[in-house]
């Protein structure tokens, strides 16, 4: 067991730079430390230092063959992690970064080999947090972090998801109040001709478009067939402790599967947008947010995730919402999260 320290810089005005320089002092001393980004919560170790990075794995349970993302806090640190940077990606991190996007590239070999688990490319990104891009500065090394959670749950979206799943399994937890995207960073592989989405997220496809013109989606991304290239997206994940159904259809087609589970006596869970929400009828009826507004129903999706606990709640419903936008990575991670769709 693991003594956990938390510092509380939420309702600092200003970032406290004596417990900024604390955890900076932990990850250069080889611990773990979890830490708001813009995206999820992340937890992070000195990425050039094997023991380090094997800690993450272990705290989260993680398979190892799932590499981490690098973070890093300015473009220069970045290019120092990678071999060869083509103009596309340059483009892409001059127009995106500090943001929720991250950028697969030939590796240098600079970080341990088990923040990119054997591949010749890692993953590198810089976060738009200021307590993470502080942190990462005093640090002074790349961080390896991938979202601070038991690997399989919803990504934590504050500091209380993160200390429910790993206090006494890390060294440290810096609580930054709620993160701003809610999901995690896009994942674009930039070693190919073309950029191509392995994973949908922060930084939508029409964004990248407006830069690039042309970017592919990892074909596994929507037929939910053969090996994905982000070898992360072949695993259970987002899963809450109860099953989750997702319902295409109209409001009356999910009322009857609600009033047909109640009628076998489950406990019936719905989360939805406000607007379905206020026309459905259950147990507990969690709202999202508006359908006019994704960017919030991606901000609470995670927290709402979570809320449903095992005993009060046998199944959760979801509808599904339109992949436009930032709807793209919400329905990937409903997508991924639920154990049956019914369309
Ligand atoms: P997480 O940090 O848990 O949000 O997961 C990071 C995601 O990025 C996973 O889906 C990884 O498989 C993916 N990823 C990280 N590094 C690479 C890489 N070098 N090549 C392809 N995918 C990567
Ligand atoms: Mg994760």
């Amino acid at each position: 067991m693991t003594h956990t320290v938390r510092w509380n810089l939420h309702e600092n005005e200003k970032i406290n730079s004596k417990e900024i320089q604390e955890a900076a002092g932990f990850l250069r001393n080889g611990m773990t430390v979890a830490f708001p980004t813009e995206t999820v919560y992340g937890l992070g170790a000195d990425a050039t230092n094997e023991e380090a990075v094997a800690k993450i794995f272990e705290a989260k349970g993680r398979p190892s063959d799932n590499p981490l993302i690098a973070h890093v806090a300015t473009k220069k640190q970045l290019t120092d992690l990678v071999d060869n940077l083509p103009e596309f990606a340059e483009k892409l991190i001059d127009a995106f970064s500090p943001g929720p996007i991250t950028f697969v590239l030939p590796s240098n070999g600079t970080c341990a080999k088990n923040v990119t688990t054997g591949l010749p490319t890692i993953g590198v990104r810089i976060p738009d947090h200021p307590i993470a891009l502080e942190l990462l500065k005093e640090a002074d090394i790349p961080v390896a972090a991938p979202s601070a959670n038991i690997s399989g749950k919803p990504s934590p979206t504050t500091a209380d998801h993160v200390w429910v799943d790993l206090n006494e399994k890390i060294n440290g937890l810096i609580d930054g109040g709620s993160t701003g995207v809610g999901l995690e960073s896009t994942v674009i592989d930039c070693t190919t001709e073309l950029p191509i989405i392995l994973r949908p997220g922060g930084i939508t496809k029409e964004q990248i478009e407006a830069v690039v013109g042309t970017v592919l989606v990892d074909p596994v991304l929507a037929t939910g067939l053969g090996k994905p290239k982000a070898p992360g997206m072949k695993y259970t994940h987002y899963a809450p402790e109860v099953p989750l159904w997702l319902i295409e259809g109209s409001v009356d087609k999910i009322q009857s599967v609600i009033d047909q589970e109640l009628t076998k006596g489950n406990k019936v869970g719905v989360m939805a947008s406000d607007e379905t929400a206020l026309l459905l009828q259950s147990d507990q009826v969690k709202q999202l947010g508006s359908r006019d507004n994704l960017a919030e129903i991606a901000n609470n999706l995670y927290d709402v995730l979570r809320s449903f606990k095992n005993g009060d709640t046998d199944l959760i419903i979801c509808e599904v919402f339109p992949e436009t936008g930032i709807g793209q990575a919400i329905m990937n991670r409903l997508q991924k999260a639920a154990v049956k769709h019914i369309e």
